[in-house]
């Protein structure tokens, strides 16, 4: 049995250490557990710019199973946390965070349900201590907007921390898609799904490396890959202010013919002008978002370049040009 651990990296250099030696000891106390274990750890720089990958070499020339994957620049970390799971041999496959905030010793408790027959065990996060109430709050707004929106149940308050099995993943692996909302991918493609309750702990060091703007866009490639609803809102809005027209229409009729009470309305014309502006050119972005992904989509680049891998015999499947192995 071949557990891969798929740890994603930007930026790291003050957490990384300690990272290695919690997965260090997750593996020793799962060797103890089950005969025949064995796990490989596959690192994915991001492009960091900071000693990352001069500590994750280090390590790897120390510990055989630390494998690199070496990105040739910041592709984001759903791209990062692909590139590791095509390059996986694992009979399972765990996705977890390199600062900490996902505790290792949680994978123990996943092997153990994973023995017993589920294909995914997804990590739902109880409590985040240690964040701020804003992204706490926007964190809980946006899972709830996705589940109303998606087609695909999606689970609350859960990330990508996460165990799945090879089958899992080789369907992940087959999908072409560019725009990767990892964590939907997995709920899309079924098998017997279960969650596991945990308390995410703070980050061991550093800062996030979400900002608001990445938090925004990752939100929308959520909404926007898993949804068509949004393209409907157009519709239903042109609905509604054409009941709203003539419902308006009757009373302009009735106000000169019969009331014969007409008054010069410049505030009402104006503001009329500005819903009905405001609301083409929301439905037209709406339109634009979408379009801009199958144009991006077609151009069909490859989703990230690899710079080199480090320490792998074989990998499962790659889609960066270049296939350099050190
Ligand atoms: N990450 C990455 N590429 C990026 C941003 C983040 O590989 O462009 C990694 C980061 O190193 C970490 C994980 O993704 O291991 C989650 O990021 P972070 O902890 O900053 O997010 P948060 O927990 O604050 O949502
Ligand atoms: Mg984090």
């Amino acid at each position: 049995m071949l557990l891969s651990i798929v740890i994603p990296c930007y930026n790291e250099e003050e957490v990384l250490s300690e990272s290695i030696n919690r997965l260090q000891l997750l593996h020793a106390s799962l060797k103890s557990k089950y005969k025949e274990f064995d796990s490989e750890l596959i690192f994915v720089n991001d492009g960091s710019k900071d000693r990352t990958l001069e500590i994750l070499l280090s390590k790897h020339d120390e510990i055989p199973k630390i494998k690199v994957i070496n990105f040739s620049r910041n592709f984001g970390h759903q791209i990062a946390v692909t590139a590791g799971m095509d390059a996986a041999n694992g009979d399972a496959i765990v996705l977890i965070d390199s600062d900490l905030q996902d505790p290792p010793e949680v994978v123990e408790q996943m092997v153990e349900l994973w023995h017993k027959g589920y294909d995914v065990i997804y990590a739902t996060r109880t409590r985040r201590p240690g964040e701020t109430k804003f992204k706490k709050l926007t964190a809980a707004c946006f899972y709830r907007i996705l589940n109303l929106l998606s087609d695909t149940p999606i689970p609350l308050d859960t990330g990508d921390f996460r165990l799945m099995d090879r089958a899992v993943v080789d369907c992940i692996n087959a999908m072409p898609e560019k725009e990767r909302f990892v964590r939907g991918m997995v709920s899309w493609v079924g098998f017997k799904q279960i969650s596991l309750p945990y308390e995410r702990a703070e980050r061991f060091a550093g800062k996030s490396k979400y900002p608001l703007i990445k938090m925004l866009s990752f939100a929308l490639i959520g909404i926007l890959s898993f949804s068509i609803k949004p393209l409907k809102l157009a519709s239903l809005l042109g609905i509604f202010s054409s009941l709203f027209a003539i419902c308006g229409f009757i009373y302009v009729v009735y106000s000169k013919f019969i009331d014969g009470n007409v008054i010069s309305g410049w505030t009402s014309l104006m503001l009329s002008l500005f819903f009905i502006g405001g609301v083409q050119l929301f439905c037209i972005g709406l339109l634009g978002e979408y379009i801009g992904r199958i144009y991006i989509g077609t151009k069909n680049r490859p989703l990230y370049v690899v710079d080199s891998y480090y320490g792998f015999d074989k990998i499962n499947k790659t889609r960066s040009p270049v296939r350099k192995f050190k």
